[in-house]
């Protein structure tokens, strides 16, 4: 059987219990029922033996996932498990939240179902993530007693933050310094931001200089390879770039993946299939059908016109760009369709962090050398010291 790992998105609700300036959901009071788990489980581990591939990420988000509740989790979790056991499969299941309404509640299924852990997500300084009373000053105070709490119950949480202009005003030194010392983290990733919703339009002027941007991430960077990297600090997407420059197996993030469509699905709670959470929410144009109603999703996905586009991508853009004279086309491929559609109209172009990738990815080049050259240097040595 295949080892390759299928992975979905799925939305439950696109509810939220708080409102983020640059949320791109539409947020409707719509819940996944419990009654159609077992439809979807169905469909989707057909689709897995078709396919032959044994195991299926499930990405649980929002919305804010954890409206759903601890109990709903447990029976839509414990209903997906036995279903893909009893046909040879298995799921593993992550949990993306605001953490807002974590409680205890909530330990024994995180615990449980989600192996022990959890992502959430915090910028820096949060000026963007506010509660519907108090802001952002009272999201950032109940988010970190929160975090806390979770931490104590024994629950490893990873953090994204999403970079904005007033992060880098502030400067790496100090971006990196709020989430490893302040908040005494050790797995954390910046994301670039982008625009939902309608093309072209860049509300809220979330839009950042790229130039200015690359300076910070080449900073960033800089600052954990000093700092994080030997204190067993994980910064991604800066760690897997390490690790494939030095050779290592890496886990990189989709936007730099061969073609995001050979991974991943995102559904949401009416059943609509497309290719990830911005697409499902944003681009109705661009859904892939719906998994209620279609009964066979390989057919689906191998069918859908809207997918096309992003399948025959890499193609075009290296027939039409300067993807196919850059040096990082191997590890690059064109970067993010949803971050090129967002900003041009089109995703048949390539990604406008283009220059911002390059940085990082020079950066990554650099430090990697150094870190194998001192390897071989300290491996030298341990042969030519004469045994005591
Ligand atoms: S937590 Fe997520 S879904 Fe909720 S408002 Fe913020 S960005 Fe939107
Ligand atoms: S469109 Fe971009 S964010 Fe969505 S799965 Fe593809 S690479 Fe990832
Ligand atoms: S870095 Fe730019 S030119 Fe190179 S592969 Fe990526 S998008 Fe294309």
């Amino acid at each position: 059987m295949s080892q390759r790992t299928f992975s979905v998105i799925l939305l439950p609700t696109s509810e939220c219990n708080v409102a983020c300036d640059y949320c791109f959901e539409k947020k409707e009071p719509h819940r996944l029922s419990t009654l159609l788990i077992p439809l979807l489980t169905q469909r989707l581990l057909d689709h897995l033996e078709q396919k032959g591939i044994e195991e299926c990420e499930i990405y649980w988000q929002g919305g804010e996932a954890m409206i759903m509740g601890p109990a709903w989790f447990a029976d839509a979790g414990g209903a997906m498990n036995r279903a893909a056991a009893a046909r040879g499969r298995r799921f593993t299941h992550f949990l993306q939240t605001n953490l807002v309404s974590y409680s205890p509640a909530w330990d024994e299924v995180l615990h449980g179902m989600f192996g022990g852990s959890l992502g959430t997500s915090m910028d820096f300084p949060n000026v963007h993530r506010k509660l519907f009373k108090g802001g952002a000053e009272a999201y950032t105070a109940l988010w970190t007693r929160r975090l806390g709490e979770a931490r104590a119950a024994g629950i490893k949480v990873g953090v994204i933050a999403v970079l904005h202009q007033a992060s880098l005003d502030a400067g790496p030194a100090r971006f990196y310094s709020y989430y490893a010392d302040e908040l005494g983290l050790d797995d954390f990733q910046v994301n670039t931001p982008f625009p939902g919703g309608p093309a072209n339009q860049v509300e809220g002027g979330f839009a950042l200089d790229t130039a200015a941007l690359a300076e910070f991430l080449g900073g960033l960077f800089d600052v954990w390879m000093e700092r994080g990297y030997n204190e067993g600090v994980s910064l991604g997407p800066f760690d897997a770039l390490i690790d494939h420059f030095t050779g290592n197996p890496a886990r990189l993030p989709c936007i730099w993946k061969e073609n995001c469509s050979n991974q991943f699905i995102s559904v949401d709670s009416r059943g609509t299939v497309a290719q990830c959470d911005c697409w499902v929410t944003s681009y109705p144009d661009y859904f892939f059908g719906n998994i209620f109603q279609e009964p066979d999703l390989t057919r689906m996905l191998s069918t859908s016109r809207a997918r096309r586009e992003f399948v025959e991508r890499p193609r075009h853009l290296v027939e039409h760009e300067d993807c196919l004279s850059c040096r990082f086309l191997s590890i690059c491929h064109g970067g993010c369709p949803v971050r090129t559609y967002s900003a041009l109209g089109t995703m048949l172009a390539k990604d406008p962090y283009c220059e911002v990738y390059k940085v990082v990815f020079a950066r990554a080049e650099t430090h990697a050398r150094t870190l194998l050259r001192r390897r071989v240097v300290a491996q030298r040595a341990a042969l030519t010291t004469p045994a005591a």
